[in-house]
């Protein structure tokens, strides 16, 4: 692309708008402003220009800054409550200390349009500048009510940092990396720690790249509050109708929420199930010790389980372990003294077990030793002793429903 042709033909130079959807409205309720070229009747992205780094600044920002003014004038026919997301990157942010791209918006404010109504979209990858000068001017923008989003691309440690640091009050996250299963675990934890991060800033999760339905599916599922996609609406020259896919949504999700009240229902029926079988033998094995009891379960559960053992309230391990190996199960006694308080939920689970009176089963999580997904069966035998039984992936791969 010839940026020169660009900038003496800018009259070619206009907006896209990609309509981003709430879940709990099933309307638009943004547009993401794309900037586009036409050039010999074909549309052209301009997303290459602005991240060619041939290009000087300057020159950017003269296309910049007339594909907001052209946006932010369509901008006003819209409904007061939807917003207009604008990509920034740190280099265009920072030109000329970010004073005359404010202005353009200070315009537009007296114009009527609120600037709480206005989304920095901003990337602060490959930025050679003083990031501290960089957060100084998104702080200041936000004075004026503007909001930031931050785009979080895959794994990297760095944007967890920048999210931690900026606080910023939408998290994209980017669903391309869902395409390839391959990696969909590893995301999925990444994602994880997002979701738990956006929580604690109070940032709103904003899923983008939904091209299929069980992309849109893991969105709804992973707490997206925002979805935005080809699958839902690709980037046009026009607004479309805020409705235009309430039906659709609505439909889609009721399929969601169908699966996943059969699968919660799976999970309680297996617990209920585990609870019987687990109360009967520990009631018929209360005086004697615990490998008499690990092979009166193991009769009942080799089919199931892979690990079991017993500790106290405090997490220390009271049992061998009792593992099932490839040949069969075997006796891990080092085992014995060891301390599990420090993992996630533990004295949580062992908190609401004393208190219901009732075994639980855990959810999906990875084992630290045999890699494997598994979930665990935590039952209270008594006042101070607490059975651990791991369920096996082969158990929960032959009732899917538990996956
Ligand atoms: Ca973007």
């Amino acid at each position: 692309m010839d940026a020169l042709e660009i900038l003496s033909d800018l009259e070619n130079v206009f907006p896209y708008f990609q309509p981003i959807f709430s879940a709990d409205e099933q309307r638009v309720i943004a547009y993401e402003v794309l900037g586009r070229y036409q050039s010999d009747g074909d549309v052209i992205s301009l997303g290459p220009f602005f991240h060619d780094d041939q290009i000087p600044d300057e020159y950017k920002y003269e296309v910049d800054v007339l594909l907001v003014k052209k946006a932010l004038e369509r901008a006003m026919d819209l409904d007061e409550d939807v917003l207009v997301f604008l990509n920034r990157n740190a280099d265009l942010l920072m030109y000329g200390h970010g004073e005359p791209f404010l202005q353009e918006l200070l315009t537009f404010e007296r114009g009527g349009l609120s600037l709480k109504r206005i989304v920095l979209e901003i990337s602060d990858r490959n930025y050679q500048g003083d990031l501290d000068q960089f957060d100084h001017l998104i702080q200041y923008y936000r004075t004026y009510g503007i909001k930031i989003a931050i785009a979080s691309i895959g794994s990297e440690s760095h944007y967890f940092e920048r999210i931690g640091e900026l606080e910023p009050d939408i998290i994209k996250i980017n669903l391309q990396a869902l395409k390839s299963t391959a990696t969909g675990l590893n995301f999925n934890d990444v994602l994880f720690s997002l979701s738990l991060l956006a929580r604690k800033i109070g940032a709103t999760l904003l899923f983008e790249n939904i091209e299929m339905s069980y992309q849109l599916q893991f969105a709804w599922k992973n707490g997206g509050h925002y979805y935005q996609g080809f699958y839902l609406h690709s980037p046009a020259a026009e607004f479309i109708d805020r409705d235009l896919l309430n039906f659709r949504l609505k439909e889609k999700f009721h399929d969601f929420i169908t699966y996943e009240k059969k699968k919660l229902e799976a999970v309680l029926t297996t617990a209920e199930y585990f609870q019987a079988t687990v109360q009967e033998i520990v009631v018929r094995n209360k005086k004697v010790g615990y490998e008499t009891l690990f092979e009166s379960l193991i009769k009942e559960m080799d089919k199931i389980a892979f690990r079991m053992y017993v500790c106290d309230e405090d997490g220390f391990q009271k049992s061998a372990n009792i593992f099932k190996g490839e040949n069969g199960w075997n006796i891990q006694s080092d085992y014995i003294n060891k301390n599990w308080s420090w993992r996630p939920y533990f004295l949580e689970n062992i908190i609401k077990m004393r208190h219901d009176q009732r075994g639980r089963l855990s959810d999906l999580y990875c084992d630290i030793e045999t890699g494997e997904t598994i979930r665990t069966y935590s039952f209270p035998m008594n006042g101070n002793e607490y059975l651990f039984i791991d369920i096996a992936y082969q158990y929960l791969f032959e009732h899917d429903q538990l996956l």
